[in-house]
């Protein structure tokens, strides 16, 4: 866990400051100004390629987001080639998962790009709304988070 903990310190760091663009559910919310307020929306990095080349995955991702009520100052990784998700994986000593992991700490939900252009497990709307519900139970548990996906998507 605590090597899980520097690896994402150091991707977001090192994400946030090169390759961050910012959403807000305020479309008059330049990225500029997301970027001035980084704790007050939720932001979107990418690993293993730009937001443009990323773009398969970041645009629905938004999409969805807009209707999601995920914390306002939310952080979403989204991994874009799979070299790089197999890779946090290992790392991470993660296993039980091809979509996504949260870490609560963080603040923090890792994404593979992926899921988004190839249906994995039970599709990207209902891993965003499995995720969200660890956030919203505060908790690690899998049966309370895919319970949340099944009464809230
Ligand atoms: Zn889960």
């Amino acid at each position: 866990m605590k090597r899980l903990l520097v690896l994402l310190g150091v991707l977001l760091v090192f994400s946030l400051a090169d390759r961050c663009i910012g959403q807000s559910s305020d479309p008059a919310v330049n990225v500029q100004g997301t970027l001035a307020a980084p704790h007050l929306v939720r932001t979107i990095a990418t690993l293993g390629g730009s937001p443009k080349q990323c773009a398969f995955a970041v645009d629905p991702l938004i999409q969805e987001l807009r209707s999601m009520p995920y914390p306002a100052d939310w952080s979403f990784l989204l991994v874009c080639t799979d070299a790089e998700w197999e890779t946090i994986l290992r790392m991470a000593d993660i296993r039980n998962t091809d979509t996504a992991f949260t870490v609560l700490s963080k603040r923090t939900t890792i994404l593979r790009a992926k899921m988004f252009i190839h249906p994995l497990e039970r599709g990207y709307k209902n891993t965003l709304w499995h995720e969200l519900g660890h956030i919203r139970c505060n908790c690690v548990s899998e049966d309370r988070a895919s319970k949340y996906a099944y009464d809230n998507k």
